[in-house]
């Protein structure tokens, strides 16, 4: 099967370079919106914008393209984001002889810039009728991935068609499909005890900093588990030397990829928390907000055999992986459509020395349209 289709080098690393120059900090992506929108509309494609904008508090909602294709076959959703890490204002891009990097002030934002780019670049094949037949797609950029994939989780699932998809955002050496990524949750725990003049009478007080101490020695942290962690992240409270501290602020997070074992997590966490608090006459309270669920793709997965497949037709041998960190991939996957975060090249994210080889830009464009002929091979039921 012949799926290499020369990818125009030049037009691509332009389009990149473009891309990067127009900041797009989370809840900022408007310009770069109008400039993908711009883009895709000259290629005669319809763009919406989903509302977004107002769940997120930003000045774009996320960008769903769909391109027609051959109905016979399932709907295919591919996505990245369109906001990058901070700094990421003012990037000046530097082509040097292998790589594109920054001028060393800003990050680069080839995360996830060079999805995007690579998408328009798959845009231009597809309506250039490089790439027929194809199945229908769903192209979404996304706005807010870095902040909590505030973008995704504002996407209605009931305005997607898709039966599965690939998401372009995961650093590293292309070939990595990421198949697994932890649910997280994030905890905000208020201590209260009772403020008392440390020196005159220390024992008419409860000191909130010392059920604090209690709890978080008790409690499981850091690895806890093959695939759970947990953290305390931040401490806030107390007023000086002298007065015996009424209140302790404690923000924290679990991440699990076995729903029980969260759920444990969770629990312990809490009891930790309040049996400290009940000890020392005090009071705990203790609220969870889900950040984001699980991605964990089973090995016989379809999904991962057409993976591998583009992979192959790119010059890549696949690798499937996990990793702790969250991506649009874990809300997509929570709204039951089968997923995978594919490696698109870029390194060194959310660093100033973040860059991206010149043949991994090109080769993860070349890997979209290699997925997306693939997709074709896969029957609708
Ligand atoms: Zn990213």
């Amino acid at each position: 099967m012949e799926t290499r289709i020369t990818v125009d080098g030049e037009r691509l690393i332009a389009d990149f370079m473009t891309l990067v120059s127009i900041a797009s900090h989370s809840r900022e992506e408007m310009h770069v919106a109008s400039y993908i929108r711009g883009a895709v509309e000259e290629l005669g494609f319809a763009v919406t914008e989903d509302d977004a904008a107002v769940a997120v508090g930003g000045t774009s909602g996320n960008l769903i393209v769909r391109v027609p294709g051959d109905e016979t076959r399932p709907v295919v959703l591919l996505m990245a984001h369109m906001d990058t890490a901070v700094p990421g204002q003012g990037v000046q891009p530097v082509r040097k002889a292998d790589r594109i990097t920054s001028d060393g002030k800003t990050v680069l934002g080839a995360d996830d810039k060079a999805g995007v780019a690579g998408l328009l670049h798959l845009m231009r094949a597809l309506a250039s009728g490089a790439v027929d037949p194809h199945p229908p797609l769903e192209i979404v950029f996304t706005v807010c991935e870095e902040i909590g994939l505030l973008g995704a989780k504002a996407l209605n699932p009931s305005a997607l068609r898709s039966r599965y998809g690939f998401v372009f955002d995961s650093g590293g050496d292309i070939g990595l499909v990421v198949t697994g990524s932890p649910a997280q949750a994030k905890l905000r725990a208020v201590l209260r005890g009772r403020s008392a003049h440390a020196g005159v009478s220390p024992e008419k007080g409860i000191s909130a900093i010392e059920m604090a101490a209690e709890a978080i020695a008790a409690m499981p942290l850091g690895r806890v588990d093959d695939v759970t962690t947990a953290n305390i992240g931040t401490i806030k409270g107390g007023y000086a030397s002298n007065i015996v501290c009424d209140m302790v602020e404690l923000i924290g997070e679990a991440r699990s990829s076995d729903a029980a074992r969260m759920q444990a997590q969770q629990s312990a966490m809490v009891a930790a928390l309040e049996n400290a608090a009940r000890r020392r006459g005090g009071i705990a309270e203790c609220e969870w907000l889900d950040s984001y669920p699980v991605l964990s793709v089973s090995r016989d997965a379809f999904i991962l055999d057409v993976a591998a497949k583009a992979l192959h037709d790119v010059g890549v041998q696949a690798s499937f992986g996990a990793t702790g960190g969250g991506s649009d991939a874990n809300v997509v996957a929570g709204m039951g459509i089968p997923v995978v975060n594919m490696a698109i090249g870029y390194q060194q994210i959310h660093t100033l020395e973040e860059f991206i080889l010149l043949a991994d830009l090109h080769r993860a464009a070349e890997l979209m349209i290699a997925v997306v002929r693939r997709c074709h091979e896969i029957q609708g039921d």
